[in-house]
């Protein structure tokens, strides 16, 4: 059952007693409140009415070279609940008679998606999976690189850089060693 917002409150309030606070004292007074509102906007991938309209066009011209984006985006790590956060770079082989992404709302799919407790490999296949969706599968393939500095890394433990890169290739992209290496050289170019 979904709990209220005062037994949210009192669970973040003793969170901070254990941590060793006084949840009471008055620069913590609405410190609970403002996790409570700060989290409903980091993570509102779980809120399917954010969920981003994504815009398909007829693919008239019969496009097939691949179409690149890249950008940055900023997620919260799963095991830790710390951020972790990167560039992306994806590509797309458009299918010659189907339909083409409007490619600005790959950076809102993708921040989308990365407002929830996630690993950078789910992430990548969360992304794929919405834009997959939206082509209803009629695309040639997907690729999506992630680098990513994870602050639980960092902060504690081995206190690394804390950076790791996944990538996640589907269809001609999983077939074609040659489109691989253009794609991560584009990639490694747009850095
Ligand atoms: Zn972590």
């Amino acid at each position: 059952m979904k709990p209220t917002e005062k037994e949210v409150r009192d669970a973040m309030r003793t969170l901070l007693y254990a941590i060793g606070e006084d949840p009471d004292r008055e620069g913590l007074k609405d410190t609970p409140d403002r996790i409570i509102r700060m989290w409903q906007e980091i993570f509102r991938g779980y809120n399917p009415d954010k969920k981003p309209a994504i815009t398909t066009f007829k693919n008239v011209n019969h496009e097939d070279e691949m179409v690149m984006d890249c950008g940055e985006y900023y997620s919260m790590c799963e095991h830790h609940v710390l951020p972790f956060f990167g560039q992306y770079a994806f590509a797309y082989l458009p299918d010659p008679d189907g339909r083409i992404l409007g490619i600005s709302k790959v950076a809102r799919v993708v921040s989308y998606c990365a407002a929830r407790l996630q690993l950078q490999e789910r992430l990548a296949e969360d992304i794929i999976g919405m834009l997959n969706d939206a082509l209803k599968g009629k695309v040639r393939g997907f690729a999506i690189l992630l680098r990513g500095r994870h602050l639980c890394k960092t902060m504690r433990g081995v206190r690394s850089r804390g950076e790791m890169a996944v990538t996640l290739f589907t269809g001609e992209f999983k077939k074609n060693r040659q489109l691989r290496l253009e794609f991560l050289k584009m990639a490694e170019m747009i850095r």
